[in-house]
C-alpha cells in the first residue's frame, strides 16, 4: 500500500519501507532517485535532472502570515502546482479534511512514518508534530511537475539540507502588528496557543536572510501572482 493511501485510510503508515531511494541525510543535487533507487530520466530526454529539483519550492513564514490562504488559491487557480499534504497529529479545525489540508494522525501513526523513514522533513511545531510525506514529492518531482511546500522554518532548513537546489520562498506579514491582528483575529486557536505561535512566530521572521526570497503578503493575488513567476508556472 502506497504511503498516501494508507494516510487517506487514516492508518497512518504501516510496515513498509521508506522506497524514495534516498538515505537519511544525504543531499539530492543531482539524479533524483525513483522508488527502486536508479535516477529517473528527464521526461523528455532534454532537462537536466538537477533542474527537476529546482521545481520544489518551499513556502514558509510565520503562523498567521496567510500561507495557507496563498496555499489554497494556488490549489483553485493553478491545479498543475502540485501541493504537497502534509502528516500532522494537529486535531482537525473545524471544516479540514483528512487529505485534504492533512493527513491528521495520532502520536504513535507519527511515530511509525518517522521510523519508516517515510517522512522527507518533520518538525514539532506549538506542541504538535508535521511532516512531509517523501514519496509522493519525489515521485512528482520525477515526473518534472512543480511541487509546492507549505511547511515551517525547521522543515525549510532540513529541506535545504538535503535538497539544496530547492528554491526557498519567505513569506513576511507588512509587519508585526499585523501579523498579530491576523493571528489572534482568525479565532482558530486558544490564547495560550496563540502565545506559542507568536514566540515561534518571532524565531521565524529572524530567520528571513536564510531563505531566497521574501514575498510579502500585502495581497494573496500578488503573492500568487510572485510565486508563480518564481516557480516559472504560467
Ligand atoms: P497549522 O497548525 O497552522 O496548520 O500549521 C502550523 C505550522 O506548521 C505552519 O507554520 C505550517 O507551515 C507548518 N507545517 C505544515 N505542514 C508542515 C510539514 O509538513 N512540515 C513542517 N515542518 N511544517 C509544517
Amino acid at each position: 500500500m502506497e504511503t498516501a493511501d494508507k494516510l487517506a485510510d487514516g492508518r497512518g503508515g504501516s510496515a513498509v519501507a521508506a522506497r524514495s531511494g534516498i538515505p537519511e541525510g544525504m543531499p539530492v543535487t543531482g539524479p533524483i532517485p525513483s522508488s527502486s533507487g536508479a535516477p529517473i530520466p528527464a521526461p523528455d530526454g532534454s532537462e537536466p535532472h538537477d533542474q527537476l529539483v529546482r521545481r520544489l519550492t518551499v513556502l514558509s513564514g510565520p503562523s498567521g502570515v496567510g500561507k495557507s490562504t496563498v496555499v489554497a488559491e494556488i490549489r483553485r487557480a493553478h491545479p498543475s502546482v502540485w501541493l504537497s499534504v502534509s502528516v500532522t497529529t494537529r486535531p482537525p479545525r473545524p471544516g479540514e479534511v483528512h487529505g485534504l489540508q492533512y493527513f491528521f494522525v495520532d502520536d504513535a501513526g507519527f511515530d511509525r512514518l518517522v521510523a519508516e523513514g517515510e517522512l522527507l522533513e518533520w518538525a514539532e511545531f506549538a506542541g504538535n508534530r508535521y511532516g512531509t510525506p517523501r514519496e509522493a514529492v519525489i515521485e512528482r518531482l520525477g515526473r518534472g511537475e512543480a511541487v509546492l511546500l507549505e511547511i515551517d522554518l525547521q522543515g525549510a532548513r532540513q529541506v535545504r539540507q538535503t535538497m539544496p537546489d530547492a528554491q526557498l520562498v519567505f513569506l513576511a506579514p507588512p509587519s508585526w502588528e499585523e501579523l498579530v491582528r491576523r493571528l489572534v483575529g482568525r479565532g482558530t486557536e486558544p490564547p495560550d496557543v496563540i502565545e506559542r505561535r507568536l514566540e515561534a512566530a518571532r524565531v521565524e521572521l529572524a530567520a528571513e536572510q536564510e531563505f531566497d526570497t521574501t514575498l510579502i503578503n500585502t495581497s494573496v493575488q500578488d503573492v500568487c501572482r510572485e510565486l508563480l513567476t518564481l516557480m516559472s508556472v504560467q
